[in-house]
């Protein structure tokens, strides 16, 4: 089943290692090393200021933008590829919060990755209009939409426990109540099939070093519903995303389209190695991505369910329910995860007991899964993970 999608050949993993951690950073593509080495040779150290326009640096973020745009199910022109996550949810949800001025609500869940949360709060501070955020548990969401609720700010799957919401059936409770839909799908893209266009939200955003392999700090992106291109304001009105930045016209007039939600200079090396690791998916078909996720997961969950009994699994069970990573309850789950890492298996640790596994068919075979767990049960059974050495804490977990 799997056998569609794997192209171990296209990344460069380390000898030894079992990646199960593509959900917080994908790993190098080999031709993004070569082609970015080039690419600051020949056109930075070359063009110089020419490679704005002679290397298409100016245009990058929209052609990117399209390249994301293919994977999510939007049409050509309506994602543009810049900054970070955490500001592309701020401009959403500032271009939201402009769309409804008589609604003061804006409602979350409690399994929102915590900096949705905190630029949704400082907005509203700034705004200071009186709007407050509601933060409900993920079950409750649908039965919480109303008319005073301006935007519902959702990821569609949950970072902990990869639990997945009804995209469509959401998006439809919250335009049915008025509301401005806009989703992060920081864990979505390049992970499962994603149908933006169907779904009608009216915003989407998401990262690009997880499931699509971009490198660390790689430039987010966002979707701006095709009815809305022209009327969406951007708080951010940065010179790149006025209509005519090389007018140097004092007042700002916003660019056509998703291009106003540019903001400043973009990263274009980063720009660049996203733009080349972006290929790895030339012919590659999300749907067979999904139907190998599922069953690599439906074996990771088997495997570890029947050999290290100690792991509860936290993740819905129901596949449908579920993005592309696991994850089990362990209370000493920190430390066992160290204790894997040294082994060579790499997933990560979410507070307060959480054991995330990333599920990545591009890169992970049957037979990968089969020898984490051998090494997960070692581990489990010989209680290696008390060791000393597991237990400090690093700076990122
Ligand atoms: C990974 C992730 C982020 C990270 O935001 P950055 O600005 O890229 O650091 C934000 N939101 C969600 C839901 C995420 O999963």
């Amino acid at each position: 089943m799997t056998g569609h999608v794997t192209r171990k050949h296209l990344f460069e993993l380390p000898e030894g290692v079992i990646y199960l951690d593509g959900n917080s950073l994908g790993p190098l593509p080999t031709s993004v090393s070569e082609y970015v080495g080039r690419m600051v040779v020949d056109e930075w150290g070359q063009m110089l200021i020419r490679g704005w326009n002679n290397a298409g640096w100016f245009t990058q973020p929209g052609r990117v933008g399209d390249m994301i745009g293919r994977l999510i199910g939007a049409p050509a022109g309506s994602v543009m590829a810049g900054d970070t996550l955490s500001i592309k949810v701020f401009q959403a949800l500032a271009a939201a919060l402009q769309m409804k001025p008589g609604r003061k609500v804006v409602l979350t869940d409690s399994g929102n990755f915590p900096t949705d949360v905190y630029m949704a709060q400082g907005l509203l501070d700034l705004v200071d209009q009186g709007h407050r955020l509601r933060i409900v548990a993920p079950e409750e969401v649908a039965e919480s939409m109303g008319d005073d609720i301006a935007a519902v700010l959702l990821t569609e799957v949950d970072y902990r426990t990869g639990r997945r919401h009804e995209m469509a059936e959401i998006t439809r409770a919250a335009q049915a109540a008025g509301s401005v839909m806009i989703w992060d799908l920081a864990h979505s893209a390049g992970a499962f099939p994603v149908d933006l266009a169907g779904s009608g939200c009216e915003f989407a955003v998401g990262c690009t070093y997880k499931y699509l392999n971009g490198g660390p700090g790689a430039p987010a992106f966002i979707y701006v519903h095709p009815d809305l291109a022209e009327k969406a304001r951007p708080a951010l009105q940065g010179w790149m995303g006025h209509n005519s930045p090389f007018a140097f016209d004092i007042d700002y007039q916003p660019a056509g389209g998703v291009e106003r939600m540019r903001v400043g200079t973009p990263p274009v090396i980063q720009m660049s190695a996203l733009e080349k690791a972006l290929s790895v998916w030339d012919g590659v078909t999300l749907s067979d991505v999904r139907t190998a996720s599922i069953a690599l997961m439906e074996q990771l969950i088997a495997e570890v369910e029947a050999r290290c009994p100690q792991l509860t699994l936290a993740s819905p069970r129901d596949t449908q329910r579920r993005g592309s990573h696991v994850s089990f309850r362990f209370k000493d789950g920190y430390a066992a995860m160290q204790a894997l890492i040294d082994r060579g298996v790499i997933g990560d640790f979410r507070a307060p007991d959480i054991m995330r596994f990333g599920v990545t068919p591009l890169y992970l075979d049957a037979a990968d899964i089969t020898a984490a767990v051998d090494i997960m049960a070692e581990i489990l059974s010989t209680e290696a993970w008390r060791d000393e050495k597991y237990q400090a804490r690093g700076a990122v977990t």
